[in-house]
């Protein structure tokens, strides 16, 4: 016998059993992005090598180590997205809706990343992004974190997530800032691990977000990206935190926090939650102003987040939140159907009723079985309710409604008058 086919490494199912999970948060995400007045974009999973590399960066770990490239069959270099910031602008430079105007803009979908897998960290995974075009802020970057916290308020994690926040200056600041740093790791240098002995050169700033324990104190002592920052940066800087004090949403302001990306400029945040081990970041986002510049565009002030779905997925099972109750995928009915004349009928009663009812959720059984065990199946789908229609059914024009889920005893209704049934309205 061949062997069976596994997914590939760092790439999961998601299962129906999970799926509730995955419709309930896609479904708040949905509802939070219109509520503020944002509109769906999609653009596709594969985009030219280079857009990647000139907006995410050319000494970043996602361009330098995990990205899925490959050439297609003209040889041209493909890249399956690590993330939607960068298609996102692209498609906007590409259809002129950046000119003269606002946006503001979510997407949701798969990324690609070939990163170790390990708790939290996926090779594909999910993220729902938000990107707004036009708003120099502070207003705007208020306005992220208060969608993510209202967020995290409606689906209970409000107490088990923080936010931090940093501002990573001009890009003028952070260059005065490089040298200092780069000045004092090196009179350190014996004290970098490899991974920071090769960033010293191409990123140091990135250094500054090491996991590493032993990196711990250096980093501690490390110069202040805030001491460098000029009036302006600082100033947006306080208004923001201003307007976070006013809402009543605690944060705790991050030093460290630098994002991986190239892109990011000013204000940077980072929802983190500690019940998830390594791998605690949740949301995650800042203000990117040059890089619509970067790739083509003319300059326009612009800010985002991404949201990791496999993140929040897992807080709210670990947490045990009732998400896993999708009403959407209840069914309301199951149609027992007993003996071939009666599966014939049956076909023609359900798509009648479904004419009548387009929201019924009626589950046909096919495949046959007693009455026993069709009666099983009902039970196991999680119906409601039980239709059944045998010998009896048809000749008195009616239908039996076992009732699944409550002590009440069974019915028998009219096949005309069952759209009126309260169970399938
Ligand atoms: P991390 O520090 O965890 O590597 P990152 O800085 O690479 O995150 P971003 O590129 O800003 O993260 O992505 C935004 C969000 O997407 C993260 O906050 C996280 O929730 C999620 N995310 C990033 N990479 C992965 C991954 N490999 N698997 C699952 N979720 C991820
Ligand atoms: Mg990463």
């Amino acid at each position: 016998m061949s062997q069976n086919i596994q997914a590939v490494r760092g790439m999961s199912d998601i299962l129906p059993s999970q799926s509730p999970y995955w419709h309930y948060l896609e479904n708040h995400l949905i509802q939070l992005a219109h509520g503020y007045g944002y509109r769906e974009i999609r653009f596709p999973i594969v985009e030219q090598t280079t857009l990647f590399k000139r907006s995410i960066g050319e000494v970043t770990d996602i361009v330098e180590k995990e990205m899925y490239t490959f050439d297609d069959r003209n040889g041209d270099s493909l890249t399956l997205r690590p993330e939607g910031t960068a298609g996102c602008v692209r498609a906007c430079i590409q259809h002129g809706l950046l000119h003269n105007q606002q946006q503001r803009l979510w997407y949701l979908g798969p990324m690609f990343r070939h990163e170790r897998p390990q708790k939290g960290r996926f090779r594909q995974f999910h993220q729902f992004g938000i990107e707004a075009f036009g708003m120099p802020g502070p207003d705007i970057d208020a306005e992220m974190l208060f969608m993510t916290a209202r967020l995290w308020q409606r689906l209970g994690l409000k107490d088990h997530v923080i936010l931090q926040i940093n501002s990573l200056g001009t890009s003028e600041e952070r260059a005065v800032y490089r040298t200092t740093l780069v000045d004092y790791f090196k009179t350190h240098q014996n004290a970098l691990d490899e991974d920071a002995a090769r960033r010293l050169a191409t990123n140091p700033l990135r250094i500054l977000d090491s996991k590493n324990p032993d990196m711990r104190s250096l980093i501690a002592n490390a110069p202040l990206l805030s001491d460098a920052l000029g009036a302006a940066s600082a100033e947006h800087f306080e208004s923001i935190k201003h307007m976070l004090d006013r809402a009543g949403i605690h944060y705790q302001v991050n030093h460290r926090l630098v994002r991986g990306l190239d892109y990011y400029s000013g204000m940077v945040f980072e929802w983190v939650t500690e019940l998830l081990g390594a791998q605690g970041a949740v949301c995650s986002g800042g203000r990117y102003d040059k890089l619509t510049e970067m790739l083509g565009g003319r300059p326009v002030p612009a800010v985002g987040f991404a949201l990791g779905m496999e993140r929040v997925v897992a807080l709210l099972e670990t947490l045990l939140l009732p998400a896993g109750k999708d009403d959407d995928a209840i069914l309301d009915v199951y149609f027992v159907l007993i003996g071939e004349e009666c599966e014939q009928k049956g076909k023609e009663l359900a798509e009648k009723w479904r004419d009548e009812s387009p929201k019924l959720r009626l589950q046909l059984n096919c495949g046959g079985g007693n009455l026993k065990s069709q009666l099983k199946r009902a039970d196991k789908s999680g119906a409601k309710v039980a239709f059944i229609l045998g010998e009896n059914e048809l000749s008195s024009q009616t239908i039996t409604i076992k009732f699944l889920r409550d002590a009440r005893e069974q019915i028998n209704v009219s096949m005309d008058q069952i759209t009126n049934f309260e169970g399938i309205k």
